[in-house]
């Protein structure tokens, strides 16, 4: 499929509805052609608003954007060339895969008949419908459906595609397909595509570059591994990753680590020592795999174990120790009890650190 790929960048853009405070406040991002832009965030963050406005659904109360460097506040939606791809898929019922892939063809009177025929041909084989054409959506499962409605926004072969949480209807293993799916279309179209979605999992395997938002704001852009490894801030590092970094507050007291809700000292790694003495106070951060358990030393946390969740490769064990808890990534074949008193140490060089106040990090 010939491909029209496009830039989208957005410069100070915000969205006030009535009675919501900002949905989208001053927005400012680039989406470079052929780019596979994830924006990822909780309920209510703005992700659909954002993908609403570009594809011009939904005016901007201040701030442009600009499609190919054009500016699309004088562009209407039908003449912006863009295809969007909802969570419920839409089908005509009473049409066939191959009537529901023709029928915006034909709408647009554009095409000549072969025209139509060769796009619904190429686009049924990239996306293996060729064997459902001839059926009605009510024969189809629902990854097939999906594709289907997938399959009407590729035959317009579009400037861009937007997504807004296209899988979420879609049980955890035709998820996980399509993601891999979409992911090979991605490389196959090199098209630019916007994908919105609440799921962090979804936003680490699929994006070139994940936009985490929060309260209409951008928190973090950058690759799924910078959001994984650096977290801008404590809401990124809670967000991005299951389960969540552990993060609780400590104190430096003389030369020892005070663990509020452990409600124990330990001595300073050297690795945090020289942050903690400009902030006596900071929000510590430790992803579960730079947990394990090991034996009773001065710097090793004691914990019970509370919950064991085997995974198949790995382990997730929950623990206590008075009012906080800890989540450890163990390998499988691990061998722990409910209820077990273990010893926890954590890895200082992976150690991560946020300010009390404002959250950021600190580096
Ligand atoms: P979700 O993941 O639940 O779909 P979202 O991140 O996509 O959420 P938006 O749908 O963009 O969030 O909504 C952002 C905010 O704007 C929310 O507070 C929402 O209630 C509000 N909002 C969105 N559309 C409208 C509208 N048409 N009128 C009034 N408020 C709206």
């Amino acid at each position: 499929m010939d491909s029209k790929a496009t830039s989208v960048s957005l410069v100070g853009v915000s969205k006030t509805f009535q009675g919501v405070s900002v949905a989208v406040d001053s927005l400012s991002l680039e989406i470079k052609e052929g780019e596979f832009v994830v924006l990822v965030g909780p309920s209510g963050c703005g992700k659909s608003t954002v993908l609403r406005m570009i594809a011009g659904l939904d005016s901007p109360t201040s701030g442009e954007i600009f499609i190919s460097g054009v500016n699309a506040s004088n562009v209407e939606p039908k003449d912006r060339d863009i295809a969007m791809v909802f969570q419920t898929h839409a089908l005509y019922p009473h049409m066939t895969v191959r009537e529901n892939l023709e029928f915006g063809l034909k709408l647009k009177g554009l095409f000549t008949s072969n025209e139509i025929r060769e796009r619904v041909r190429e686009t049924a084989e990239i996306l293996e419908l060729e064997s459902v054409l001839d059926r009605k959506p009510k024969h189809l499962s629902g990854g097939q459906r999906q594709r289907v409605a997938l399959g009407r926004a590729m035959v317009r072969k579009p400037r861009i595609f937007l997504f807004d949480e296209p899988l979420s209807n879609l049980d955890a293993k035709m998820r996980n397909q399509m993601r891999v799916e979409l992911g090979r279309l991605h490389t196959r179209l090199q098209s630019t595509m916007v994908f919105v979605t609440h799921d962090q999992t979804e936003a680490m395997t699929m994006g070139d570059r994940i936009v985490c938002l929060n309260e209409g704001k951008i928190q973090q852009i950058g690759s799924p591994m910078e959001l994984y490894s650096h977290p801008a801030n404590e809401f990124v590092a809670g967000f991005i990753g299951i389960p969540p970094m552990n993060i609780f507050s400590v104190q430096f007291i003389r030369d020892d680590i005070f663990i509020e809700k452990a409600g124990l000292s330990i001595p300073a790694f050297s690795s945090v020592a020289s942050t903690l003495k400009k902030y006596p106070r900071i929000r510590m951060g430790i992803r579960p795999e730079y947990l394990s358990i090991c034996s009773s030393s001065p710097k090793a946390i004691p914990i019970t174990v509370e919950v064991i969740e085997p995974l198949g490769p790995e382990t997730l064990i929950y623990t206590r120790c008075n009012d906080l808890s800890l989540v450890v990534r163990v390998s499988a074949g691990s061998h722990y009890e409910v209820g077990e008193r273990l010893f926890l140490c954590l890895d200082e060089l992976k150690i991560q650190m946020f300010d009390i106040s404002t959250g950021e990090s600190i580096h």
